[in-house]
C-alpha cells in the first residue's frame, strides 16, 4: 500500500484492527482472568463490534472522522475502565487528524495525542503496568521512524508496543484492578496492553499490504 492511506483505507486498517481484537476475545479473557475480573476480552470485542456498524453507517470526510466514530462507538458500549480509556484513546487521537488522508507524521502525531488524553483522563502513567506501557513506546518508535514513511512506522510502533507488553509483566499494578493483587500481578502482561499490541499489529499489516 501507499505512504499514504485514505480515508477508506484508513478505514480497512481500523476494520482490521476491531476484527483482530474481537478474535483474540478468549486471549484478553485469560489474560484479564489471571489479574483482573475476566471482562477485558468480551468489552473489548463488544466495543470494536459497534465500532464496526458505526464505521459502516457514519460517513467521514476525515480520518479524524473515523477515529472518533471509532472512539465513541467503545464508549458508549465496552464498558468498565478500557470502555473509558480506549475510547479517550481514538477520540484523541481523530482529534488531530484533520485531513482526509493519513501518513507516518499524522499517525505518529495521533499516537503521541491519544497517548497524551489517555493520560489526563486515567492519571495512569508508563510504568504502571496499564495499556499505556505498550502505546507510549509504540507512540516514540512512530515519531522515530516518521521519516521512513507509513509502513515502516507503523510496523515500529507495533513491534515497540509487543516488547511494552511483554515489559508488564515484570510490573506491579498501580491502576486499575490488579493493582489489589500487588507482587502476585509479576509475571503477567496486561490486558489491556496487549490490546494495544494486538490493535497496531493489524493496523500495520493491513497498510503493509
Ligand atoms: P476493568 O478494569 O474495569 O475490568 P477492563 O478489564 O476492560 O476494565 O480493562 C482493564 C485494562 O484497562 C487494564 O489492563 C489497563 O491496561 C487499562 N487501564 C485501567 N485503568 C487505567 C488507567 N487509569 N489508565 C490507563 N489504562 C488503564
Ligand atoms: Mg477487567
Amino acid at each position: 500500500m501507499s505512504d499514504r492511506l485514505t480515508v477508506d483505507q484508513t478505514k480497512a486498517a481500523l476494520v482490521a484492527a476491531a476484527d483482530a481484537i474481537i478474535a483474540s476475545t478468549e486471549r484478553l479473557t485469560k489474560a484479564d482472568q489471571a489479574i483482573g475480573d475476566g471482562d477485558h476480552g468480551l468489552g473489548m470485542a463488544r466495543g470494536m463490534k459497534a465500532a464496526k456498524e458505526a464505521l459502516d453507517k457514519k460517513p467521514a470526510a476525515t480520518v479524524g472522522d473515523l477515529f472518533k466514530t471509532v472512539g465513541m462507538a467503545i464508549v458508549s458500549t465496552s464498558g468498565g475502565a478500557s470502555g473509558a480509556v480506549f475510547g479517550t484513546l481514538f477520540t484523541g487521537a481523530g482529534k488531530v487528524l484533520a485531513a482526509d488522508t493519513l501518513d507516518a507524521e499524522g499517525f505518529a502525531t495521533a499516537l503521541a495525542e491519544g497517548q497524551k488524553a489517555v493520560q489526563a483522563r486515567g492519571k495512569a502513567e508508563p510504568g504502571h503496568k496499564t495499556m499505556l506501557d505498550a502505546l507510549a513506546p509504540a507512540a516514540d518508535a512512530a515519531r522515530a521512524h516518521a521519516g521512513a514513511g507509513l509502513p515502516v512506522a507503523a510496523r515500529a510502533a507495533a513491534k515497540a508496543a509487543e516488547e511494552g507488553a511483554e515489559r508488564t509483566k515484570d510490573m506491579v499494578a498501580q491502576f486499575g484492578r490488579a493493582r489489589t493483587l500487588g507482587d502476585r500481578a509479576l509475571g503477567h502482561p496486561d490486558p489491556g496492553a496487549i490490546s494495544v499490541t494486538i490493535i497496531l499489529d493489524a493496523f500495520a499489516s493491513t497498510i503493509e499490504g
